[in-house]
């Protein structure tokens, strides 16, 4: 029996996540909710996916606009075995008694609040403590590129401590709204930015310190890393190390990769669906030790590293794959790994 998956939300993430989990032979998506009968809602019917009307009092705007609507999203949160929430911050938590109205197990994004959750997730870093959760939180999208890159440092090395600046895109490429148009700000200006803290929602024990820039840029983020180890490898053992992950796509050197546009560019060469980089893309020639610290400079894609989480999420709460099983799936079925 498949699980029926409903995404509630069908906006940037939501949209990746609907399509990601149609890939899955063991997912069965049964519909997306939506407030607004905009061009996503069309791409919805036109991918046939049924839509279920978000607030009840707009259903006759969709009828206006000629779309057919299968319900409401109590009757698609009902019929679910498990809910996506990829609403906009803050809306998710205002979701919550809808869900456990209908005792339907959700998943949420990184805009919420970690304290709304029985757990954070991150498939590679904490896959099994979302067993059986009614209630789960997968970490934002620079909380997911950290915890990737983390998990096997950590593993391997031990982390003694961890320094991270992250320069943040001020929008995605669709929010017109969003900046700095022309700034470099430091965003929060004190310390810490809110990912060291959120990184350890993933790794309780990890000593962690953040600092966060916000730049005029849409692409993606990029971050400085530092990295103190409990070991000394050579910058070759550690290249090793993170081109042997599943989700760290090892950037050759002689590439020509010098930056998000690149990676972006060899994305759609290569034919990703909107041009989605799963992966932390991690310039291999940036690894460097000095001592028992390492350095490198990594790039995420906001809008798509956290789609295949979100799938692995969804099995690792309802029990029906452990983490290998579940991540290789994804994986191949979404086509990760360049
Ligand atoms: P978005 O604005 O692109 O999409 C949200 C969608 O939810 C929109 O289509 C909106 O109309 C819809 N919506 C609003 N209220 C709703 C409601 N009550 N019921 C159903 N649908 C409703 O936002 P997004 O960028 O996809 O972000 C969603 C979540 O994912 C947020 O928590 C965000 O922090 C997180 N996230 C975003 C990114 C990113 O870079 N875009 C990355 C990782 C995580």
């Amino acid at each position: 029996m498949s699980v029926q998956v409903a995404v509630n939300g069908y906006g940037t993430i939501g949209k990746r996540v609907a399509d990601a989990v149609t890939l899955q032979p063991d997912m069965e998506l049964i519909g997306v909710g939506k407030t607004r009968p905009n061009h996503e809602a069309e791409l919805a019917v036109e991918n046939g996916y049924p839509l279920y009307a978000a607030i009840e009092d707009r259903v006759d705007l969709f009828e206006d606009a000629g779309i057919d609507l299968a319900g409401t999203v109590e009757e698609m949160v009902e019929a679910a075995d498990v809910v996506v929430d990829a609403c906009p911050s803050g809306i998710g938590a205002e979701n919550k008694s809808l869900y456990e109205a209908y005792d339907t197990p959700a998943l949420y994004q990184g805009g919420e609040d970690a304290d709304l959750v029985d757990t954070s997730f991150n498939a590679r870093g904490n896959f099994e403590d979302a067993a059986g959760a009614d209630h789960v939180r997968v970490v934002s999208c620079n909380t997911t590129g950290l915890s990737r890159l983390l998990a096997p440092l950590q593993e391997t090395y031990g982390v003694e401590k961890a320094r991270i600046t992250l320069v943040r895109r001020g929008g995605d490429p669709a929010q017109s709204g969003r900046g700095p148009i022309n700034d470099i700000l430091p965003n929060p200006i004190g310390l810490p930015s809110h990912h060291g803290p959120d990184v350890n929602t993933i790794f309780p024990g990890i000593d962690i310190d953040t600092l966060g820039l916000k730049v005029p840029a849409t692409l993606m983020h990029t971050h400085s890393v530092n990295v103190t180890l409990e070991a000394t490898p050579d910058a070759d053992e550690v290249r090793e190390l993170l081109d042997g992950q599943t989700r760290t796509f090892l950037i050759p050197e002689g590439s020509g990769i010098d930056g998000a546009g690149a990676i972006k560019e060899f994305a759609m060469d290569r034919n990703r669906p909107r041009a989605d980089v799963w992966e932390n893309c991690i310039w291999g020639e940036s690894v460097s030790m000095e001592g028992s610290d390492l350095y490198l400079f990594q790039a995420i894609h906001q809008e798509s590293d956290v789609v295949p989480e979100n799938v692995d999420a969804i099995r690792a709460t309802l029990g029906t794959a452990d983490a290998t099983e579940s991540i290789e799936r994804t994986n191949e079925t979404m086509g990760i790994g360049f």
